[in-house]
């Protein structure tokens, strides 16, 4: 019944404390949400702001890649890394379900611990931090922090010496898309060192962590680092310590989870015994696909082909490489246009290239792509998957906005009631029962299991 009911429109106001969140019943209705706004806005008569570029975001996303997280990787608890997308929806939904939160800054701590999280499911997963955040982490209690180097060491004598820490060590990344470990990482040959060295000082070291590279393509990186942790956490234990937790780091990406889960467990079980904690810091992987955003035609220059005399566009929009499409230049994104809305009736593949508003001439978005249409100024275009590293790395270059509009839906009732407070603290609990129930039910159902049913099963279990 509820399924049969598409666009539904909840709305939810907390006391208007929080966003207002539209239960949905498949992805196509996220396109239905966007043009309902965009009817809302005539271009050509606005106030400025309102034509500009926005998203929706599907939470029922982010709780699918949740369930998906516990059938796969049940051992492997994760602590969002806050850094990809600190959207205050998707922390609150994750902060129910019950996840840990990687914060790299006093800031992102700070909006973590505002959503009434304990600070023990904070780790503060910068091993270079500034001295006063060291001193805010100790003040709030947020114990768990990532070291790689000597003079950190220093620092966090000084500042937090009954802090947890956890060394982070060095990987092969050269299979991923933004490589980390020429920046962080200590190697193998200095982990005996740092260890001693925290030993002397008295310090407490917990655990041990890697980041195999956010986009990593390549699930041996998981399996040599696991290998690496192994013999980190065995020089410890000649210093003097008894570490009892290994963080996995992020890396996962969407389609390729299960390949690394599997790996990553098998390497797991090889080299670690079921005490030891594992946890691990997903950012990408949880909401790259819930946001999608719109961006206007602000302007359009035709570029025929004297020779051929074939006919093409420049498109400008009102959103570039400075702005949400940040992630083409920090995070090696290709993100892939298509049609919103177009006057054009006649649906004739178009070429074009796509510019964003800025002055420069690097800000552009798509040298060339095939379109079915003539845009025009003031039609629009959508890109899916705008949900890693897109508004958090958005400037002000030029005097544009780097504050969007985000509209609110869910594809998924359950972390619609999660975020209504319908099951209250209850929820997280039950999500873990449920998930496990899932997994139960999954080998009968052959992997069969369709994002909709997995959300039935979880709403029918709690
Ligand atoms: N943890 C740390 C320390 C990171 O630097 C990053 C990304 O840069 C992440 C986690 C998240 O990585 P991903 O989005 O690939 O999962």
């Amino acid at each position: 019944e509820h399924y049969s009911n598409t666009l539904k429109l909840v709305t939810e106001n907390n006391g208007g404390k929080y966003n207002k969140i539209e239960s949905l019943t498949s992805k196509e209705s996220v396109l239905d949400v966007f043009k309902k706004r965009i009817a809302e806005i005539n271009v050509d008569s606005c106030q400025p702001g309102e034509e500009d570029a926005f998203y929706v975001a599907d939470l029922g996303e982010v709780y699918r890649q949740h369930l998906r997280w516990k059938m796969n990787l049940a051992r492997v608890k994760p602590f969002y890394a806050v850094k990809c997308n600190p959207d205050d929806e998707v922390l609150r939904l994750l902060a129910k379900l019950g996840t840990g939160f990687d914060c790299a800054s006093q800031a992102e701590i700070e909006q973590v611990l505002k959503l009434g999280v304990d600070p023990a499911r904070i780790i503060y997963a910068q091993p270079c931090k500034t001295k006063s955040y060291i001193r805010y982490a100790a003040k709030v209690g947020v114990k768990q922090m990532t070291f790689d180097n000597a003079d950190e060491l220093l620092k966090i004598k000084q500042f937090f010496p009954d802090a947890e820490l956890v060394l982070r060590i060095l990987t092969d990344d050269s299979a991923s898309l933004c490589r980390l470990s020429a920046k962080f990482g200590a190697s193998l040959d200095k982990t005996q060192e740092l260890l001693d060295l925290a030993k002397n000082l008295g310090l407490n070291v917990t655990g041990v962590s890697f980041h195999v590279g956010s986009g990593a393509s390549d699930p041996a990186s998981f399996t040599k680092a696991v290998q690496d942790a192994r013999v980190v956490f065995d020089q410890a234990t000649s210093a003097g310590f008894n570490l009892q937790m290994l963080d996995v780091g992020g890396g996962f990406v969407d389609g390729s989870f299960e390949t690394f889960a599997s790996a990553l467990t098998g390497a797991l079980e090889e080299h670690f015994p079921p005490h030891i904690r594992v946890i691990a810091e997903p950012g990408r992987y949880y909401v790259a696909n819930a946001f999608t955003m719109a961006a206007n035609v602000i302007a359009r220059r035709d570029v025929q082909d004297g020779l051929t005399g074939e006919r093409a566009y420049m498109l400008y929009l009102n959103d570039g490489v400075y702005g949400n499409f940040s992630n083409i230049i920090f995070d090696h994104q290709h993100p892939s246009a298509q049609i919103l809305d177009c006057r054009d009736p006649y649906q004739i593949p178009t070429d074009y290239s796509i510019w964003g508003p800025t002055c420069d001439g690097i800000d552009v978005i798509t040298e060339r792509c095939t379109l079915p249409g003539v845009l025009n100024v003031g039609d629009w275009l959508f890109f899916d998957e705008m949900g890693a590293y897109t508004r958090c790395s958005a400037t002000r270059f030029n005097g544009f906005t780097n504050k969007h509009k985000v509209i609110y839906v869910s594809s998924e009732p359950g972390a619609l009631a999660l975020l209504k407070n319908e099951f209250g603290d209850l929820a997280v609990d039950s999500q873990l029962a449920a998930s496990q129930a899932i997994s139960g039910v999954k080998e009968l159902l052959n992997g069969c299991i369709c994002c909709n049913l997995v959300g039935q099963l979880s709403d029918a279990l709690l």
